[in-house]
């Protein structure tokens, strides 16, 4: 029989699945013991990178540690264990007047993840990555040792540890600056853009909007090329809402959830159905330009509304592509990329476009630099290895690299920024198949 701690495992994208020894733990006696007795760990947190980072042979999951440490309120200073969700800090601070300075399209990722992946926003090029405002963590290095890490103390590790997606050692608690608000809305605007000429001229007029994203319709060619929506966004100031939210604007009412109950089977998903997503969704913005007010759920995480959206990639899983192309050539990388995936066949459901902004070069892991980026979604099947290395050629051409905490399947130029991260004890599948690559 096999020791119940064996389990199947995999991220979000469902893809690969792997039976590994998986182990978590709020004892640091006994987190260090599985230090000490294994090689080849890795650090999980909750599962919401989409390829293989945060699988290995043996996975420290960081579900056990997810206790708020301290939460200074004068000052805007929270201080947690590395398990707790981003999800639990919003619900604790945002009717307190703060919100998380950079969050990704998803709430359910923990403080450990969101550091070893330095995650990005919809406001790079405002207000940088996650990492611009972690103040201090503790870490567990490949000796057993708790490191205090800040950009005073063990500074070296505190800046590899910063997009070193989990491969200098387990975070166990971190201390972050929030970002003050007076409501729990957006003021947003949604604009229509035809094409890609449109949707970067946009880009450029939107630089100083605090939040900018566009959803990309990825399937089309020709003249409508990047036919797509910018939704651009500020924190809504409580003077500025309509009565219905400023009388209580820092608290939203409960929201009921649908969940996707079972994997759709193959068919459901193709390039058919994309098409007619992308069409509904494009037109269901009757008007070029829309203005209103939205609950921050709605602005940023439009995807958690739906639980277990995943499953409806089917069982062979889905993976998603993110590429960075630096500024100056971002129209012709991105009109290239655009036409190869239209030619493939292999609609994205999702495809998302923002802007980068100049990169901090102390944090030299972490993904972004200036540039355009593209996250796009493509499902699992016989044709996508050859549509990824044409688009790994398409990125290398234009001088563009590949977001690691996406990545299951690309080619290792594109993903060796990542530096000072070699050792035995920490190493995740990840990494073993691009230095195998
Ligand atoms: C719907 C959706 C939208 C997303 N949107 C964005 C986005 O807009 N911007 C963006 O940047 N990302 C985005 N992501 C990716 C996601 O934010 C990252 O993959 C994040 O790192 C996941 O965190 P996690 O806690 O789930 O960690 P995991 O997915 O389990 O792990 C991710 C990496 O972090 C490491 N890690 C986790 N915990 C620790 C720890 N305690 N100590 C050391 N290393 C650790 C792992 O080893 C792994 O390398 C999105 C993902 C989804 C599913």
């Amino acid at each position: 029989m096999k020791p119940n701690f064996i389990q199947k495992v995999t991220n979000w994208g469902n893809f690969p699945v792997v039976e590994k020894e998986m182990r978590s733990d709020d004892s640091l006696r006994k987190i260090k013991e599985f230090v000490k007795n294994n090689n080849e760990i890795i650090a999980r947190g909750n599962g919401r990178c989409y390829g293989d980072a945060s699988l290995s042979e043996h996975i420290f999951s960081t579900k056990k540690l997810n206790k708020f440490i301290s939460f200074d309120r004068l000052n805007g200073v929270l201080e947690c264990e590395a398990g707790v969700l981003l999800s639990d800090i919003l619900e604790v601070t945002v009717p307190q007047g703060y919100f998380l300075f950079v969050t990704p399209g998803t709430k359910f990722i923990t403080v450990g993840g969101a550091i070893a992946s330095d995650v990005h926003g919809k406001n790079h090029h405002a207000e940088g990555c996650f990492s611009d405002y972690v103040l201090e963590f503790s870490l567990l290095n490949e000796n057993g040792d708790v490191l205090n890490c800040s950009r005073d103390e063990n500074a070296d590790k505190f800046w590899a540890t910063i997009g070193g997606m989990g491969l200098t050692g387990i975070i166990l608690s971190a201390k972050i600056k929030l970002k003050n608000i007076e409501s729990a809305y957006i003021r947003q605007e949604s604009i229509k853009a035809e094409n890609l000429d449109e949707i970067f001229k946009l880009f450029d007029e939107s630089e100083s909007w605090t939040y900018n994203v566009a959803w990309i319709d990825c399937l089309q060619t020709g003249k409508n090329i990047g036919r797509s929506i910018l939704m651009r966004g500020e924190h809504a100031f409580r003077h500025e809402l309509p009565k219905k939210f400023s009388e209580n604007p820092l608290r939203l009412k409960n929201k009921w959830k649908p969940t996707v109950p079972f994997y759709f089977p193959d068919f459901v998903l193709n390039s058919l159905t994309v098409k007619l997503f992308n069409w509904a969704y494009y037109g269901k913005q009757r008007s070029k330009e829309v203005k209103n007010f939205i609950d921050y759920e709605t602005f940023f995480y439009p995807l958690d509304v739906v639980n277990d959206w995943n499953k409806i990639y089917g069982k062979s899983g889905f993976i998603q592509y993110q590429m960075v192309i630096p500024k100056e050539n971002g129209k012709a990388g991105m009109k290239k990329i655009l036409e190869t995936i239209a030619k493939s066949g292999n609609g994205s459901f999702l495809a998302v476009l923002k802007l980068f902004g100049k990169s901090n070069p102390e944090a030299y892991n972490s993904f972004p630099i200036e540039g355009y980026t593209l996250a796009l979604d493509f499902k699992v099947n016989s044709k996508l290895k050859k549509l990824v290395a044409k688009l790994d050629e398409i990125v290398e051409e234009f001088g563009g690299r590949i977001y690691l905490t996406k990545d299951s399947m690309s080619k290792s130029s594109l993903t060796n920024y990542l530096q000072n991260v070699e050792n035995p004890k920490f190493v995740s599948m990840q990494h073993k198949r691009i230095l195998n690559t």
